[in-house]
């Protein structure tokens, strides 16, 4: 329940990033605590980051779809995910799908 709940936060870009932050007038970091290279929101922090692209291509590396990891681009988190999804094998669509859920 609680990865769904997360999913469906990231989805609607409910989580409380540094550009939500800012929208409510609440401090926020000016950049991604992490990388420190763009600003921080849902999208950069799911698939965007240079560490989040590296924790995706090494988690889907274990079964084989690395060439599946989103790109520095990526218009969204889910759009990447419908995407990568439909790319992936038929057979392990299911599987791609659970990884999905529990990286993010
Ligand atoms: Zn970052």
């Amino acid at each position: 329940m609680k990865v769904k709940l997360f999913i469906w936060l990231a989805v609607w870009k409910r989580c409380w990033t540094a550009d939500r932050l800012a929208r409510r007038g609440l401090p926020h970091p000016v950049a991604c605590p992490t990388c420190d290279q763009e600003a921080e929101d849902i999208r950069h922090t799911l698939s965007g980051c240079v560490f989040a692209r590296k924790i995706w291509f090494n988690a889907l590396r274990l079964i084989g779809l690395q060439e599946l990891a989103p790109t520095r681009r990526e218009p969204s988190f889910q759009e990447w995910w419908r995407r990568a999804s439909a790319r992936a094998p038929r057979d392990m669509r299911k599987g791609f799908n659970t990884m999905v859920l529990l990286v993010a």
